[in-house]
């Protein structure tokens, strides 16, 4: 099966207009033609810049979150709308931080992915359980159901959703899954997936994300079920982020 791999950039809340141009050009002068799908998911108010400087180039334009809601009276939110304005074709939904400081439920989650598809934004659905929930051996039953409410919403689009595992337990803390245990969660998220819809689970890219850097990219991604990453820490430096690409592609 020959998923094409995607390595995306979650920038969280950093940057400015001077560190992202510089950040970006170094990026593209030493990206050449990847034989992956690369993005960066960048802070909403430098949409419009990014978009301008990837413009032409292999990188796509990603955002953080996207609104559940079409339009109206939800202060502070993007609509999926908004972000295809901006060129934007994939968008995070779900991420830990914020299921985490946001309350977001699955349900919402499930919203939001709804939402992106609706304007042709592919939605990167994160999923992982926390370290209690590992050290009580819920791992499963926890991924299973942040899956569950999604694929249950998206229904016939399942196959157009990127799925992120991301163990809370290893976001930002440069502890990393070993290539075997995350295997193992891509591969139960991928028979969920098989049972759901048969014809298209084998095409759905689970990517990694939890600490993924320029030395450990490698193994994770030559695991059958990892089809890329989600790199939070190690996007923000454009040489570790070029070694993942290399990594991937
Ligand atoms: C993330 O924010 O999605 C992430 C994986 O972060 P980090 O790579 O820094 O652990």
């Amino acid at each position: 099966m020959s998923r094409r791999k995607l390595v995306a950039g979650n920038w969280k809340m950093n940057g400015s207009l001077q560190a992202n141009e510089s950040l970006v050009k170094a990026l593209l002068s030493d990206i050449g033609a990847p034989a992956c799908d690369v993005a960066v998911c960048v802070p909403a108010p430098y949409l419009a810049q990014v978009q301008l400087l990837v413009a032409g180039s292999p990188v796509a334009l990603g955002a953080q979150d996207v609104s559940a809601q079409a339009q109206g009276a939800f202060t502070g939110e993007q609509s999926a709308a908004m972000l295809r304005e901006f060129g934007v074709r994939y968008a995070i939904v779900g991420h830990s931080e914020r299921r985490q400081y946001h309350a977001e439920s699955d349900e919402t989650v499930a919203a939001k992915a709804v939402a992106a598809l609706s304007q042709g934004i592919t939605p990167i659905v994160c999923v992982g359980e926390t370290l209690a929930q590992r050290e009580a051996g819920q791992t499963e039953e926890v991924v299973r159901r942040q899956l569950a409410a999604v694929i249950g919403a998206t229904g016939d689009r399942i196959g157009e959703i990127v799925v992120a595992y991301e163990p809370v337990w290893a976001i930002g803390t440069g502890k990393t899954a070993t290539p075997d245990q995350a295997q193992a969660v891509h591969a139960t998220l991928r028979a969920q997936l098989h049972h759901a819809a048969a014809d298209r689970a084998a095409n759905i890219r689970i990517v990694y994300g939890g600490s993924m850097n320029a030395a450990n990219a490698a193994q994770l991604l030559a695991q059958p079920d990892i089809d890329g990453g989600l790199i939070g820490g190690a996007s923000l430096k454009a040489p570790d982020f070029l070694q993942i690409i290399i990594a991937a592609c």
